[in-house]
């Protein structure tokens, strides 16, 4: 299970946390089935603390193929990750809140909150300005906390677009 990180606006009530990313999020993309790379980030669009899509680095991932190229085939999750962007390499949308569609959001920056136990519950400063307000965006990794997040899956086009179950190509058959 990921890490469990509250989020916070300094500047105004905006929060959430890091449970808006957990749960089963996938492209379909005829065939094939894929686990959307994303994390939390705020949605201005929502105006709250979301799962925003995270696309495939194409050069970043040209690089790492031309590194190994010759030594060994892709394995594990490289291959994993040249699949989908190769899938994905005709999308035309910019990358997309997974609540409402929107481009309109800033990704959370990953902040190094440090092993062990000391680091738990110390607020740190992100360095996302929360445009609307001004203020600056908080992590904490709290002591404790209670998962009540609805786990289900969602699907969505290759396109970041969410279908509902009921068109969902797989359950065509
Ligand atoms: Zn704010
Ligand atoms: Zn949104």
């Amino acid at each position: 299970m990921s890490a469990f990180h509250n989020y916070w606006c300094s500047g105004c009530d905006l929060e959430g946390s890091s449970t808006c990313t957990w749960g089963d999020f996938f492209y379909q993309i005829g065939t094939y089935r894929f686990s959307i790379p994303r994390r939390a980030g705020v949605c201005y669009n929502c105006e709250s603390i979301t799962a925003v899509e995270i696309l495939p680095d194409q050069t970043a991932l040209h690089k790492k193929v031309k590194q190994i190229k010759g030594k060994s085939a892709p394995t594990g999750y490289l291959a994993e990750q040249i699949e989908l962007a190769s899938l994905l390499e005709k999308r035309e949308s910019q990358p997309r809140c997974l609540e409402c569609g929107s481009h309109n959001f800033q990704v959370i920056p990953k902040i190094d909150v440090g092993p062990g136990r000391l680091t738990l519950n110390t607020p740190r400063k992100t360095n996302l300005i929360h445009k609307k307000c001004g203020g600056k965006i908080y992590v904490r990794q709290p002591l404790l906390h209670i998962d009540g997040h609805d786990r289900k899956e969602r699907f969505y086009t290759k396109e970041g677009i969410e279908v509902t179950y009921q068109t969902h190509p797989i359950f065509k058959f």
